[in-house]
């Protein structure tokens, strides 16, 4: 197959194993750096209104993406929300089976707008329920880096 010709079937792609030495840096920039510290340092989730329009935003951002003004303050919120909605994922990403599915989904942060994509921890998938509330479950402190993987995931309530 030449690199002109368009695949038509998943199963004609192919890959290479192999490793490329790649070095870089990678900035959260102001307004997630700002959110993850608050998370690594004081447990807190950090939201961010909108002076102009409004809207607000979880994680905290330092500039509306509607109206483009500048969003100068954060306020701290409980991260607690309703399931908007979910799936089940039985493959990895290499599409290979998982041992135990894991559930995943979207859910709606109370106080802020938009849903969020998470990770249900202890969740079994036929007990997740659309418009059940959840809570986030941080790391303990000492285990805090700084990340997105300091929170653990969301659980039913
Ligand atoms: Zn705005």
């Amino acid at each position: 197959m030449g690199l002109s010709e368009r695949v038509k079937r998943n199963v004609d792609l192919s890959y290479t194993e192999g490793r490329i030495p790649v070095s870089y840096v990678y900035t959260y920039g102001l307004g997630m750096e700002k959110f993850f510290r608050a998370i690594k340092e004081k447990g807190d989730l950090l939201a961010g209104r909108c002076p102009e329009c409004g809207a607000v935003y979880f994680p905290c951002r330092i500039f509306c993406e509607r109206c483009f003004s500048e969003i100068p303050r954060t306020f701290k919120v409980s991260g607690e929300g309703t399931v908007y909605s979910y799936t089940v994922c039985h493959l990895d990403v290499d599409g290979s089976p998982k041992k135990e599915p894991d559930v995943v989904g979207l859910i709606e942060v109370d106080g802020t707008d938009g849903a969020k994509f998470v990770h249900f921890i202890d969740a079994k998938p036929d007990k997740v329920t659309i418009g059940r509330k959840v809570k986030p479950v941080l790391k303990v402190k000492k285990d805090r880096k700084g990340g997105i993987f300091d929170i653990k995931g969301f659980r039913q309530v």
